[in-house]
């Protein structure tokens, strides 16, 4: 068995309520760690699959406690985020005195009972809604074996299994050890031209293509719920270009249904507190949100070409 796939994944949030993830009220398990870097990721903090620290400068009241306490020297106000990350263990000796929760542990590792654990007692809210689990990210996929032992649990307790992905995996994993468990599947659809997709998501998209055309096609077969979700970043896959290749992607599958995400610029608050560079910070629309127009261009490239918007 290779090493990655019997790592046990760290947990950056078990959302409980939620109703923006799938069908009903849902339960959401945030995983960290992810094999694309796209340089507008909504969640910078779930891209490491390791733990780190983060720092919120609004939240911080200047006491010093924690610079007291650090043995490495690592904080200092001058540095670029507060933290100096080259420098610090991650002995979290500074969580401990900082009065006012400024600094924190990003990442936990649980097992596949704790999880249950916080997510049993909502299973009256998934039954009475038509809700259930979702799996996001971060990718669950990077952990094969124990996301397909979280599924499986979750399908002997008659919970509703939806996965958010990326797309990029070994499909013959995927099909042995996840798919059996999943009632649904999210698809992200990014970008179709290759080298864009390099440019802006650190990865060739080839095989992402190859598995949402087989993915899909058995999900039709098997009558799973399978979603394609494109999200509209501006000047990046809201180009007039990318959304008409995606949409001819999708008609030559037959598919008449998918979602596109409104851009949402709150994410580059988050890249500070970890420590994320952000080349976008002082981009006006990278950090604005975007007009209405242009979901209304991107909805009607669609229509056009017979794919309705899915309600998520
Ligand atoms: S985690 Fe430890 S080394 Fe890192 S900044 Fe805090 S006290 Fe310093
Ligand atoms: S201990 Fe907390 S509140 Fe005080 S300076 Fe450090 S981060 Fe800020």
């Amino acid at each position: 068995m290779a090493k990655d796939e019997i790592k046990t994944p760290l947990i950056l949030e078990i959302k409980g309520n939620s109703l923006d993830d799938g069908p009903g009220i849902r339960s959401v398990v945030f995983y960290k760690g992810c094999p694309l870097s796209c340089v507008w990721c909504h969640n910078p903090e779930s891209k490491k699959a390791a733990v780190e620290i983060s720092f919120d400068a609004k939240t911080c009241i200047g006491c010093g406690a924690c610079r007291e306490v650090c043995p490495k020297n690592a904080l200092a106000r001058d540095n670029p985020f507060y933290i100096d990350r080259s420098k610090c263990d991650l002995c979290f000796l500074c969580l401990d005195v900082c009065p006012s929760g400024a600094l924190d542990s990003v990442g936990k590792a649980m097992s596949i009972n704790d999880i249950m654990k916080i997510i049993l007692p909502d299973k009256p809210f998934f039954d009475t809604s038509g809700g259930g689990v979702t799996l996001s990210g971060g990718e669950p996929t990077l952990f094969m074996d124990f996301t397909s032992g979280l599924l499986k649990l979750l399908k002997q307790n008659n919970i509703h299994t939806l996965l958010e992905t990326c797309g990029f995996f070994d499909i013959h994993k995927f099909m042995d050890r996840l798919y059996p468990y999943l009632d649904a599947i999210y698809f992200d659809i990014k970008i179709i031209d290759r080298e864009v997709h390099k440019k802006y998501c650190g990865v060739s998209n080839e095989k992402i293509l190859d598995n949402f055309r087989y993915l899909f096609r058995q999900a039709a077969n098997d009558g799973k719920m399978f979603l394609p979700r494109t999200p509209l970043i501006p000047d990046m896959t809201d180009t007039e270009n990318n959304i008409r290749d995606i949409a001819s992607f999708l008609k030559s599958l037959n598919i008449i249904e998918a979602a596109l995400l409104a851009y949402n610029p709150l994410w580059h608050e988050k890249s500070d507190k970890v420590g994320v560079n952000d080349p976008y910070k002082h981009s006006k629309v990278m950090t604005s949100f975007r007009e209405t127009s242009v979901m209304e261009r991107c909805k009607t490239i669609f229509g056009n070409a017979g794919i309705t918007e899915a309600k998520r």
